[in-house]
């Protein structure tokens, strides 16, 4: 699937460093491949590649990480209707077929 990337620097996710167990759920759950392990801790490495899905913030057993999720993709089709860029989601058709994404 084609790399995707959203607006800069308007992804709500956050992550509070002092309570990630660095467990690596985040890495495991992230579709977009947002996080990677730096030492004992995750981090974010692709804040703009973030959808808002929020699989990470639910799968985070330490209430480490946030995210105003469900609105990522709603808004890449009102942009897409409007002819503005960021018109991209993450839900159209897989390679295979199939669908992907979050809704
Ligand atoms: S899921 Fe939470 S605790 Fe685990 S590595 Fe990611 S941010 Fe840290
Ligand atoms: S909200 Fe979704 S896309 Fe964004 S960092 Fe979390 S899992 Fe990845």
């Amino acid at each position: 699937m084609k790399d995707l990337i959203y607006l800069k620097n308007v992804a709500s996710l956050h992550m509070d460093i002092a309570r990630c167990t660095g467990c690596g759920m985040c890495r495991e759950v992230c579709p977009h491949d947002v996080f990677v392990m730096n030492g004992k801790t995750a981090a974010i490495a692709r804040r703009d590649a973030c959808m808002e899905c929020g699989a990470c913030s639910r799968n985070c057993p330490a209430g480490a990480l946030s995210v105003s999720a469900g609105v990522g993709c709603a808004a890449a089709v009102l942009n897409g209707l409007l002819g503005r860029s960021g018109g991209e989601c993450c839900c159209g058709p897989a390679e295979d077929g199939g669908k992907t994404g979050c809704c």
